[in-house]
């Protein structure tokens, strides 16, 4: 049995993401996605919640034909042992896909295996564009998979993350 283990915040989860997992799905038996600075929502860079991740990632995923598990990991600020915090939260797991450098350095240094997945059209494919989009009123929906969108749609995602952006009623 061998798990791979992969982290974002995924605020939204979009093709980008689910490229890498696509690719990840075919080389692991299992698939572990944790959900970085699961405590934080209702703000401009993290308007959702864990939970709210957690739907927009389980439609997603459902497709792979691979079992999973979603699990939210709340910042614990304390990198030194921030590795072993997410392994008290996961099931066992041999490999990790990143890109992010701390990521890497800090499960590198654990004596993990890592590997370094693709960036899949880092130009549209991307959190901070896609939020952007949503704010300005641009089109997102052909950047994420159809099951986040439907998510997004559902809580109303956009109206909060316009909400949340605005300046102080005066
Ligand atoms: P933000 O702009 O909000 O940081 P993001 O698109 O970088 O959003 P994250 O949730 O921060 O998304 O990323 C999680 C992981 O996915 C990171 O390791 C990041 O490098 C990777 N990633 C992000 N976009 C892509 C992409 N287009 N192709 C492949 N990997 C990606
Ligand atoms: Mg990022």
């Amino acid at each position: 049995m061998r798990r791979g283990f992969y982290i974002g915040r995924f605020q939204p989860y979009h093709m980008g993401h689910h490229l890498v997992l696509e690719q990840i799905s075919r080389e692991v038996d299992e698939i572990i996605v944790g959900i970085g600075t699961a405590q934080i929502s209702h703000t401009v860079t993290d308007p959702f919640t864990a939970g709210e991740r957690i739907a927009m990632i389980y439609g997603a995923l459902r497709e792979l034909g691979r079992w999973f598990y979603i699990i939210p990991l709340p910042d614990i600020n304390r990198n030194a042992v921030w590795v072993s915090h997410v392994k008290s939260m996961t099931p066992p797991f041999e490999v990790v896909y990143s890109n992010n450098p701390l990521v890497v350095e800090l499960f590198t240094e654990a004596g993990m295996e890592v590997r370094r997945p693709p960036m899949y059209r880092r130009e549209m494919y991307s959190g901070t564009v896609i939020r952007k989009l949503m704010i300005d009123g641009g089109d997102w929906k052909h950047l994420v998979p159809e099951a986040v969108a439907k998510v997004i749609e559902e809580i109303k995602g956009v109206e909060r993350l316009r909400n949340i952006s605005r300046k102080d009623f005066a």
